[in-house]
């Protein structure tokens, strides 16, 4: 299955063909579907082929596109829609995770002990041993003043090896699985780079495209786990 997303994240309809099938569970030659992984849920759409219309109820990885009803079969030419409603906002939700992520990180050290994405609401956990609400504020200040400079979102495949010659991309790519190419995202560019990473979901072309940040509540997990949930508007 040829994952149209890492290529194209505003592809939202294709045509293909059933590559393999088995019961509700099929892979397509192509697929714009996004499997859930890296805090980002799976897609959700349509499949169609011949005048019937089958929803996608559930795309992994491991066990490729689950439909609701079985029907199609190896071979069979299908029209792919996405919920695009919903994936735009997940779009939207993931760039924005990345610069707040990188916000906290370059002024006060915090990291990331976990995210998940959703349409309503996103949430991120940080390890922060004080329950500092003026600094996260203040964080959430600064993503929403890089996300209206309008800052290019651009990624480029590289060989792992190649981006394990590069500083700041090594100790990054040692912590990740063993595949020999990376797709490496980044948000701006030059001396405005706000972030750079290995990173297999999908984005915005633009930060402008983000809108505001909006912090909704902070939550208590454990000893230093704040939890933060936002949304975009
Ligand atoms: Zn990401």
């Amino acid at each position: 299955m040829k994952n149209l997303y890492l290529i194209d994240s505003y592809l939202k309809e294709w045509t293909t063909k059933v590559e393999s099938a088995d019961g509700r569970f099929l892979t397509l030659r192509e697929s714009a579907f996004y499997p859930a992984g890296g805090g980002q849920p799976c897609d959700k759409g349509v499949i169609a082929c011949s005048g019937k219309a089958y929803r996608v109820s559930d795309v992994s990885k491991k066990n490729g596109i689950q439909l609701d009803e079985e029907g199609l079969h190896a071979g069979d030419s299908v029209q792919c829609a996405l919920d695009w409603e919903r994936r735009y906002m997940l779009m939207r939700m993931h760039t924005a995770a990345h610069i707040l992520i990188a916000v906290m990180y370059r002024d006060g050290k915090v990291l990331v002990t976990g995210n998940q994405l959703d349409a309503e609401k996103s949430r991120i956990d940080f390890s922060l041993e004080e329950m500092d609400r003026q600094k996260i504020d203040e964080c959430f200040g600064k993503a929403n003043d890089i996300a209206k400079w309008n800052l290019p979102v651009t990624f480029a495949f590289m060989e792992r090896e190649d981006a394990e010659k590069i500083p700041h991309l090594q100790k990054l790519a040692a912590g990740l699985p063993n595949i020999d190419e990376l797709r490496i995202l980044s948000i701006g560019e030059g001396s405005e780079m706000v972030d750079e990473q290995a990173d297999g979901g999908t984005h915005v072309r633009s930060t402008a495209e983000i809108g505001e940040i909006k912090l909704l509540s902070v939550e208590n997990k454990g000893r230093s786990n704040r939890r933060v949930y936002y949304k975009v508007e």
